[in-house]
């Protein structure tokens, strides 16, 4: 929703009250273009400070003490599940900026202290481009806090002067993670005592994984899946971080992660091996070049183009480190990437299961009265969902799923989900073929009301109670928009708060 007297896109603020207009609040809102090279200032600043702190420390303790935490993480996670995405995500990060800075000198000895206020420095740092991103995607406003002038601006102010504040449209993209497990430490420790015992069923011991077929696994930790397929692709820092497409593209299977832990004493703690004893272990893979295989898992001083899968440190040392718990995480995150085909078919089951059963059970539940599946028999072209009714209004229902694709987080997927909502009650279906947007002319939603408004005495018994009639699209997502030409557009979880 814009502002009603300016036109500005409003903006949701810290207490919670209902979103305003920072137009006419008088705030001082940075021009985009502005607003983006004051963030690129603040992220080189933050580069150079961060490099500095790096190069504090004796590197190759700092490295084993980032994959030791980060194999305790992972160990407490697969126990718990939740995304704690920006924990992890910086764990890895570091330990690629720990090996880029290894040769440079320093002392300062990592523990528990100084390597909270390095990740906590880092996420800072991460934050801050996703801001820059936020603000391109015109899903949030920089506010000035004073006025400033650019070019007379030192570090104090720079850093210091100006907030984010998301704009109205970050609401649904936001709520839409949420549903989907992808959120912060916080909502994670609620989430992990929501799903545990779910969760608990469905994980088994690697031994029984390895004898499930891709299906069975697919759907077994389809939810786990989805989020973090969805998580790891839900924005350009994620996506450049963990690109694994080169793990497929190099035959590495999943399954293959599973044989080079299983024979391992414990997940939680390190296992390290001689770079000879690696290649020996790698053999039960079942792959015979071994040497190539080696330079696709094991990041190092000459390979760090790679993703820190197993870690060997610098050359004197002759180590190669193995995570058990973090590559059994990975062995999770990889699977549905590398079955795509697999996980896009479960997800078509389950969007069918939606419309078809789980909808109509959640309105039955409301005390609603439901029909499927209407097809008109005179025009075999059109074919309604759902009808509801109770009391005195009856819903003309489509329902639609949308799984949280990738680059959720941006304004393109915004308009893209925009567009599909109003397409379904326009009467227009997109798709992409050969990377071009096609346009459907299909049955639209109002035509489907007036034939529900023509037709009602057949279509529904109580017609004599009803009393008006009123289309409505069910999401998965949070949608974007709440009406379009008085169709309500709903979120499935809003279906209780329907008068009926
Ligand atoms: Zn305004």
């Amino acid at each position: 929703m814009t502002c009603e007297i300016c036109g500005n896109k409003k903006m949701i603020t810290d207490t919670g009250e209902l979103p305003i207009c920072p137009k006419c609040s008088g705030l001082r809102i940075v021009d985009k273009k502005l607003a983006i090279l004051i963030a690129e200032a603040q992220i080189k600043w933050l580069e150079n400070k961060f490099d500095d702190y790096i190069r504090k420390f004796d590197k190759k303790r700092l490295l084993i003490w980032l994959l030791d935490a980060r194999e305790k993480f992972s160990r407490q996670f697969v126990d718990n599940p939740s995304i704690m995405l920006s924990k992890f995500f910086a764990y890895n990060v570091l330990i690629k900026e720990v090996m880029r800075l290894y040769d440079t000198d320093g002392s300062e000895i990592a523990d528990e202290k100084n390597t909270e206020h390095l990740i906590s420095t880092f996420s800072d740092f991460v934050n801050i481009r996703n801001r820059r991103n936020l603000i391109k995607e015109e899903l949030g406003y920089c506010i000035a806090k004073e006025d400033f002038d650019i070019y007379k601006m030192d570090h104090k102010t720079l850093m210091a002067n100006f907030e984010f504040v998301p704009s109205e449209d970050w609401l649904p993209i936001l709520e839409t993670l949420k549903q989907n497990d992808i959120t912060d430490e916080k909502s994670a420790t609620e989430y992990m005592q929501k799903h545990k015992m779910e969760y608990e069923k469905a994980r088994a011991t690697p031994q029984k994984t390895e004898y499930r077929t891709p299906e069975e696994t697919i759907r077994i930790f389809y939810r786990f899946f989805e989020s973090s397929r969805a998580a790891i692709h839900k924005n350009e820092i994620f996506v450049e971080t963990f690109n694994f497409e080169y793990l497929k593209n190099n035959g590495v299977k999943p399954e293959m992660f599973l044989k080079l832990t299983n024979v391992l004493p414990q997940r939680g703690l390190l296992v390290s091996k001689s770079r000879q004893q690696f290649r020996i272990h790698l053999k039960r893979t079942g792959r015979k070049d071994i040497l190539n295989l080696y330079d696709t898992l094991v990041f190092g001083p000459n390979n760090k183009d790679v993703f820190p899968l197993f870690v060997e440190l610098d050359k004197k040392e002759d180590i190669v480190f193995i995570s058990p718990a973090f590559i059994f995480l990975i062995y999770l995150i990889y699977y549905p990437i590398y079955y795509h085909d697999l996980f896009a078919a479960e997800t078509q089951r389950l969007a069918k299961k939606f419309e078809k059963e789980d909808i109509p059970k959640m309105f039955r539940k409301n005390r609603f009265n439901v029909i499927n599946n209407i097809v008109d028999k005179k025009k075999s072209k059109l074919e309604i969902d759902t009808l509801a009714w109770g009391g005195n209004v009856l819903y003309v229902i489509e329902t639609k799923v949308w799984g949280i694709k990738s680059y959720y987080e941006t304004k393109q997927r915004h308009l893209n989900i925009e567009r599909d909502i109003m397409g379904i009650i326009d009467g227009e279906k997109y798709r992409v073929k050969n990377k071009v947007l096609v346009v459907e002319k299909v049955p639209s939603l109002l035509s489907k009301i007036t034939y529900v408004k023509e037709n009602l005495a057949e279509l529904c018994s109580d017609y004599k109670h009803i009393k008006e009639i009123k289309g409505l699209v069910v999401t998965r997502i949070f949608p974007p928009i709440n009406t379009y030409k008085d169709v309500k557009i709903i979120n499935f979880s809003d279906i209780e708060k329907l008068n009926g």
